[in-house]
C-alpha cells in the first residue's frame, strides 16, 4: 500500500515506486486520478526491480534497445524524433511505412525508434478545470506550451479562451523511464587505438596531450572546421578544448570525454574577441551567432553528431536565427530542446550545465 503524501500527484508515484501509472489504475478501479488526496491509501504492485538494461537491438546498433513509441493526439515526426534524441532519416530507416507520408501520423500508430534518450512512459490525465484557471496557467501547469496541450484535445475544444468550470481537458504526460532502459555505462570507457588531433591553421588546440580521439573523431573534427572556415571567408580560427586522454577513461572534472568520441569546442565570438585561444562565455555582445551557427551546422552535416551540449540561452540565440534566415520548422524542432523549457533532454542540442562558454559535441 502507498499512503499519499501533500503535494503528490499519481504520476510522481508511479516515477517513484516504478510502475506505470495505468497499472495502479487498473488496481484501485474508480480512481479519480486528479483527486487524490492526503492520506488517501492506494494498492501499488512494485514490480521485482529491473537492474540490468535490456539487450541492445541489433537493429540499433547494439546501442540500446528497440523502442516502440504509440503516436499521440497532435504528435508529428520531428516531435517523435526530438523526444528521443534521434533525427527523423533515424525514424524513416527503422520504419519503411513512414516513407510514403511522414506528415501523415495517426493516433496509436506504433513508431519503432532507437532511442538515445531514455525513454518515458506517457500517461494520459484529464484535468477537470478549476475555479481560476486559464487554459495557458493549466498548461504551464503540465509543462506543456499551450500549443500542444491544445493539440491534445484534437480539435474537441472550440475557444481556449472560453474554458467553462468543471470542464475536462486531455493531458498526456511523461511518467518514469521506461523499464530496461536509462543510465548504465556502456563499452568500456577506454580509447583503444586512438590518434592525436594534429594542429591546423583552422583551429586552436588547447593542449595536445588531451586532444585523442578515435580515428573518425578526429577526422570529422577536421570535416567540420574546414568546411566552416571554407564557407566562411575570414571568419576567426576555432578553439578546441578537451577531446579525451591518450588511451581515453576517466578525465576529470568531464563526466565523459573517456573514449575519444567527445570534443569541446569554443563559441565564435564577435569584435575583440574574435579568435581568442580560450573559452570566454556567450553573451548576447560577443557572441557571433551567425557564424556560431554555421560552425554548429559543419558539424551537423557530417552525419555523425550524437548530440551537442549547448547553454540554453545560446540555443535560444541560434535558434531564433536560424529560423530568421529560412531553416524549416520541422528542422528546429528536430534539432533544438529549446523551446521546450529547461527541465527535460529533447533533440540534438541539448542544455548541460556548464556549457555557456563552450558547446560538447558528442560524435557516433
Ligand atoms: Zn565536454
Amino acid at each position: 500500500m502507498h499512503t499519499v503524501e501533500r503535494g503528490e500527484t499519481l504520476v510522481a508515484i508511479a516515477s517513484e515506486r516504478g510502475v506505470r501509472l495505468g497499472e495502479i489504475l487498473r488496481d484501485n478501479p474508480g480512481l479519480e486520478p486528479d483527486a487524490i488526496r492526503e492520506g488517501q491509501s492506494l494498492l501499488v504492485c512494485v514490480p521485482r526491480p529491473h537492474r540490468h538494461r535490456a539487450r541492445a537491438a541489433k537493429i540499433c546498433d547494439k546501442r540500446s534497445p528497440l523502442h516502440r513509441h504509440e503516436v499521440v493526439p497532435g504528435e508529428w515526426l520531428a516531435e517523435i524524433a526530438s523526444r528521443y534524441g534521434v533525427r527523423k532519416r533515424d525514424l524513416l530507416r527503422l520504419n519503411a511505412d513512414l516513407r510514403s507520408n511522414p506528415d501523415l501520423l495517426r493516433t496509436g500508430q506504433m513508431i519503432r525508434v532507437c532511442p538515445d534518450i531514455a525513454p518515458r512512459e506517457r500517461v494520459k490525465l484529464r484535468h477537470t478545470v478549476q475555479r481560476g484557471e486559464t487554459f495557458v496557467s493549466i498548461a504551464k501547469r503540465y509543462d506543456l506550451n499551450p500549443r500542444q496541450l491544445l493539440r491534445f484535445q484534437e480539435g474537441r475544444l472550440r475557444n481556449p479562451d472560453r474554458l467553462r468550470l468543471g470542464q475536462v481537458l486531455v493531458v498526456w504526460k511523461d511518467g518514469g523511464i521506461v523499464s530496461g532502459f536509462g543510465s548504465g555505462e556502456r563499452g568500456t570507457g577506454l580509447l583503444t587505438g586512438g590518434i592525436q588531433l594534429p594542429s591546423s591553421h583552422h583551429y586552436t588546440l588547447k593542449n595536445p596531450r588531451l586532444a585523442w580521439g578515435t580515428p573518425l573523431t578526429i577526422r570529422l573534427l577536421q570535416r567540420a572546421t574546414a568546411s566552416y572556415r571554407r564557407n566562411n571567408r575570414g571568419a576567426p580560427t576555432v578553439h578546441i578544448g578537451d577531446l579525451s586522454r591518450r588511451h581515453g577513461g576517466r578525465f576529470p572534472p568531464h563526466k565523459s570525454h573517456r573514449t575519444g568520441e567527445d570534443v569541446d569546442v569554443g563559441y565564435i565570438h564577435s569584435g575583440r574577441h574574435a579568435g581568442l585561444p580560450r573559452f570566454i562565455r556567450a553573451t548576447k555582445d560577443n557572441l557571433d551567432v551567425r557564424r556560431t551557427w554555421a560552425l554548429v551546422r559543419s558539424f551537423l552535416r557530417t552525419g555523425h553528431v550524437r548530440y551537442i551540449f549547448m547553454d540554453y540561452r545560446v540555443q535560444r540565440w541560434l535558434y531564433e536565427y536560424a529560423k530568421r534566415h529560412g531553416t524549416p520548422q520541422g528542422t528546429l524542432d528536430e534539432l533544438f530542446q529549446y523551446p521546450r523549457g529547461r527541465g527535460r533532454a529533447y533533440g540534438i542540442i541539448r542544455e548541460d550545465p556548464g556549457h555557456d562558454d563552450h558547446f560538447h559535441v558528442r560524435f557516433q
